[in-house]
Order: C-alpha cells, then structure tokens, then sequence
C-alpha cells in the first residue's frame, strides 16, 4: 500500500503509474489524481505556462524587478529575437523561452539555447 501525495488516500500500488525516477518505481500520486492533474494542465495553454514559468524563474534571478505577465505574454513573440528559431513550449526544447534583463535594462524573452551561449 501507498499513500497517495495529493488525495492521502492508503492505495494499492496498481493504482499509481509506473515511473522509475521514484524510488519504488511508482508516481507519488495515484491514478485518479494523475487524471485531474493532466485534464488541469490541458485547460492552462502550454504557452500560459512557460511564460509563468520564465517569470518565476526570472523573479528569482533578479529579485526587486517588477515583471507584468500580460506584457511579457504579449512580448512573447513566436521567434527567439536572437537565433530567429521558433520558440517552442514543449516539454524539455531546445527553445523553451526564457526571460532575461538586458543591458540596457529591458526584458527580452529568448530562447533557452541563446541564453546559454
Ligand atoms: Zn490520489
Ligand atoms: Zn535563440
């Protein structure tokens, strides 16, 4: 038996998918959770949660700036500015967009690819 993470309910194993990053080889939530979860996500645009991504990410790197998400969204262009490859909100892409504070103090969103160099 297993204590699913968000119900708390006591499951059988086989009431939780398969994964192997977990130490007994099962998600830490059940099934049925899982199932909420994902028909959650899919309501939310993968686009809407990059950008809430990038912006918590960038919080924390610059702390005291102040980030608008309705500008940023809106600033989020199709194409990295840099490399002009299409940004992508896929899960682990070479061009998931990221915030970045320019020199000259303006936000610009690029591509995780150029943000490396
Ligand atoms: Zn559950
Ligand atoms: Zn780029």
């Amino acid at each position: 038996m297993k204590q699913c993470a968000i119900c708390k309910e006591q499951k059988e194993l086989k009431e939780f998918y398969k994964d192997n990053r977990h130490k007994d080889g099962h998600y830490s939530i059940c099934k049925k959770c899982h199932k909420d979860k994902v028909s959650n996500y899919k309501t939310t645009s993968l686009k809407d949660r990059y950008i809430n991504k990038a912006i918590e990410r960038a919080r924390r790197k610059y702390p005291g700036v102040t980030f608008n998400k309705e500008e940023i969204y809106f600033m989020a262009n199709e194409y990295c500015p840099r490399c002009g490859n299409k940004l992508s909100y896929g899960y682990n892409s070479k061009y998931s967009p990221t915030l970045i504070i320019q020199q000259d103090g303006s936000i610009a969103i690029i591509c995780r690819t150029c943000r490396n160099i």
